[in-house]
C-alpha cells in the first residue's frame, strides 16, 4: 500500500472541517429545521449563472436558449400579485432591461460552457453565482448616476452594473492590489475601451473604510459587497480558507470591519442616495447585525438618518428561481438549495434620508 504523500503534513482540521463545526453550531440555531437542506446544498456543486456581456457582439443568445438555459430577469412570472408595499418601499421596484443572466432550470445540474472571445476578443459571458446578480438588481441604478462600487473585485458585480449602459459615473475599488489587478483583467476582457476612459470609471486601490473621509455626500448609489466568511467556499477549499487557524484573528475582526465600510458607504452616499450592503455568508452577525449597527452609529455619530428599503416586491419576482430564507427581520437572503443551488446571499437596501 502506498501511503499518501500529503498524510503527514495533511492538518489535523483542515479549515474545511473547522468551518462545518462553526456552522453547524451556529446556523442550526439560527436556520433551525432549514439547516440539514441548506447544508446539504452548500456541500454540493454549486450552480452557476451566465451573465450575458452586452458589449460583445457573438450572437450567443441562441446558443444558450438551445443549451436549455433562460434568462430568469427578463423571464420573471408577474402573474401573482406582489405583497402589499410595506412601510419604506417608496418605489416600485425596477429591473434594468440590460442585466440579463441565464440559468438552467431547477434541478438541472447541466454546467456552462466556457466563454469564447468574440472577434474583438471580448468575451460572452461572465460565470458567476446567479444570485449575486440581485444585490445589483437591488440597486436599481438610474440614468446618469454616479455609482460607487467599494469592494469591487473580482468584478462580477461591476460588470452586472456596467451592462445597465446607463451609469454617468462609475467608481471601482478593492483595497487588495492582486485582486484589482484581476478586476481589471476583467474589464478588459468584457468592456470595450471606449467605455473604460477616465470620464467613465475610476478604479482605485484603497481602504473603503476611509471612504467618507474622501469622499462623503457624492454617490447616488453605493454598492457595499464586503468580505465574509464565503461560507461556501470555506466548507469545500483548504486554501485561502478563512477558517485556518492562522486567519482566526481576521475572521473575529469580520463584523468590525463590515460596519466600517457599510458607515464609509453610507458617508458616500448623498442625501437621497441608495445603499445595498451584501454578503454571501448565513451568518446573522454578518448581515443584519451589521446593518442595525450601521443604521444606529450613522444616525448618532453622523447625523445621518436613514430608512430601510423593503426588497420583498424583488424577492416575490425571483421566487421561482432562487429560495430565498423566510421571515428575515431586515433584508433578504438566499439560501442554498438542491433544486436551485445558488448562494448563499444576503442583502439589505438603505435610503439617505439625510
Ligand atoms: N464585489 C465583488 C464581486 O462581485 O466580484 C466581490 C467582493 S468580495 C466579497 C470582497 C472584497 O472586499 C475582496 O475583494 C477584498 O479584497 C475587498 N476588501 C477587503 N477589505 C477591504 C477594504 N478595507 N476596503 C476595500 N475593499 C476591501
Amino acid at each position: 500500500r502506498v501511503k499518501e504523500k500529503w498524510a503527514a503534513t495533511r492538518p489535523k482540521h483542515p479549515p474545511t472541517s473547522l468551518a462545518l463545526q462553526h456552522f453547524d453550531a451556529a446556523y442550526s440555531v439560527h436556520l433551525g429545521p432549514l439547516w440539514p437542506s441548506v447544508r446539504c446544498a452548500l456541500l454540493s456543486e454549486r450552480k452557476y449563472g451566465a451573465l450575458f456581456n452586452n458589449f460583445s457582439s457573438d450572437t450567443l443568445l441562441e446558443d444558450l436558449g438551445a443549451q436549455g438555459c433562460r434568462d430568469f430577469i427578463s423571464n420573471v412570472e408577474t402573474e401573482v400579485q406582489p405583497p402589499e408595499p410595506a412601510v419604506g418601499d417608496s418605489g416600485y421596484q425596477q429591473l434594468s432591461p440590460n442585466i440579463r443572466c441565464f440559468v438552467f432550470p431547477r434541478g438541472d445540474v447541466s454546467r456552462f460552457k466556457p466563454a469564447r472571445p468574440d472577434q474583438d476578443g471580448l468575451l460572452g459571458y461572465y460565470l458567476m453565482d446567479a444570485a449575486s446578480v440581485l444585490p445589483c438588481l437591488a440597486l436599481n441604478v438610474q440614468a446618469g448616476h454616479n455609482v460607487l462600487d467599494l469592494c469591487a473585485a473580482p468584478g462580477g458585480k461591476t460588470l452586472a452594473l456596467l451592462q445597465t449602459a446607463s451609469l454617468g459615473f462609475l467608481c471601482v475599488n478593492d483595497s487588495s492590489v492582486s485582486r484589482t489587478s484581476r478586476l481589471r483583467k476583467v474589464l478588459r476582457s468584457y468592456v470595450p475601451k471606449q467605455h473604460l476612459t477616465d470620464e467613465k470609471i475610476r478604479v482605485t486601490t484603497l481602504d473603503g473604510t476611509h471612504w467618507g473621509e474622501i469622499e462623503r455626500n457624492v454617490f447616488d448609489r453605493v454598492l457595499v459587497d464586503v468580505p465574509c466568511t464565503t461560507d461556501r467556499h470555506s466548507l469545500l477549499e483548504d486554501d485561502n480558507n478563512i477558517f485556518s487557524k492562522s486567519r482566526t484573528g481576521e475572521r473575529r475582526g469580520l463584523p468590525q470591519l463590515q460596519l466600517q465600510l457599510l458607515l464609509a458607504g453610507i458617508e458616500a452616499a448623498c442625501p437621497g442616495g441608495e445603499i445595498v450592503y451584501s454578503t454571501c455568508t448565513l451568518s446573522p452577525h454578518q448581515n443584519a447585525s451589521v446593518v442595525e449597527q450601521a443604521l444606529h452609529w450613522a444616525r448618532e455619530n453622523h447625523g445621518i438618518q436613514l430608512e430601510v428599503v423593503d426588497l420583498r416586491r424583488l424577492t416575490h419576482l425571483f421566487r421561482n428561481t432562487f429560495h430565498f430564507a423566510p421571515d428575515l427581520h431586515l433584508g433578504e437572503m438566499v439560501v442554498p438549495h438542491l433544486a436551485a443551488n445558488f448562494g448563499p446571499i444576503y442583502m439589505c437596501k438603505m435610503r439617505r434620508l439625510t
